[in-house]
């Protein structure tokens, strides 16, 4: 068994979500370390992003 190159073959089922070229196997959906680093930033953001708890967004006028 050579399964040095096992790692490397592309999955013919996927494509890296973020450039859109095949996914490779050690990087389960993406193409690449970079792509799924991308992708993990991403989601980061998203998920640490603070709520704006601003109210109403229909209230325009600001009171001071
Ligand atoms: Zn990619």
């Amino acid at each position: 068994m050579n399964e040095k190159f096992s790692n490397v073959v592309p999955l013919k089922s996927g494509k890296c979500p973020i450039c859109g070229k095949a996914s490779a196997k050690p990087f389960q959906l993406f193409c690449s370390k970079r792509c799924a680093d991308i992708d993990l930033g991403n989601w980061l953001n998203e998920h640490y992003r603070i709520p704006v708890m601003s109210g109403d967004f229909d209230d325009d006028e600001v009171e001071e």
